[in-house]
């Protein structure tokens, strides 16, 4: 048997870690060997830990590339899960291939689009390769609708800007439309 890929996408505050966090902790209960990758980028709450905006957490390692990450890969592991995907190079996409070829259950999690609502980085041919995706909403904000975009609250035009809730909130796509004259 192969392994498979699953993508956990949606915007800012959708969940996305806490669901990571859930998926790995059951792969814990059944005794199966995991490691979690985070790009050094984050560096939020931690740097050795995925932690989500509702403080759950569990340790990690950061990586600056997918090269570190094949170089700190424990050759003995079940399950692999990276958080905030988006932030790597096109690299992980072969690197998450290789490893569902090699009997690897993967578990990416990232913003599948960027402030602008562009697909962001690695994220849509990861979508296309992977057996399961999930996508996730936040609550918007302004309307309490259902949010799929992360309405950046600063004119800083660079795609990568990590930040939390003093920088990005979740919005749908009219209050997103909308930009700073929404309600
Ligand atoms: P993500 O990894 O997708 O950014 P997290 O898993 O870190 O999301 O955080 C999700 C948590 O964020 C929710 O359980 C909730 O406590 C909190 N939260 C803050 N703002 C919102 C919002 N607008 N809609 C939904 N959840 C929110
Ligand atoms: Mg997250
Ligand atoms: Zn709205």
């Amino acid at each position: 048997n192969a392994g498979w890929i699953e993508v956990i996408c949606g915007p800012m505050f959708s969940g996305k870690t806490e669901e990571l966090i859930r998926r790995m902790k059951r792969s814990q209960f059944a005794r199966q060997s995991l490691q979690i990758f985070k790009p050094q980028i984050d560096d939020r709450y931690a740097t050795d830990a995925i932690v989500s905006h509702s403080m759950q957490q569990l340790p990690s390692f950061p990586v600056a590339s997918v090269a570190q990450m094949r170089d700190e890969l424990d050759p003995y592991v079940e399950v692999i899960g990276i958080d905030e995907v988006q932030f790597f190079d096109e690299d992980v996409i072969e690197f998450c291939n290789e490893m569902a070829d090699m009997q690897r259950r993967v578990v990416v999690a990232g913003l599948d689009q960027d402030y602008l609502g562009n697909p962001f980085g690695p994220i849509p041919r990861l979508l296309a390769v992977a057996e399961y995706v999930t996508k996730l909403h936040a609550i918007c904000v302004k309307c309490g609708d259902p949010a799929h975009r992360s309405f950046r609250l600063e004119g800083d035009p660079q795609q990568v800007l990590v930040g939390s809730d003093e920088r990005y909130e979740a919005r749908c796509r009219s209050c997103f439309a909308l930009g700073f004259n929404a309600p």
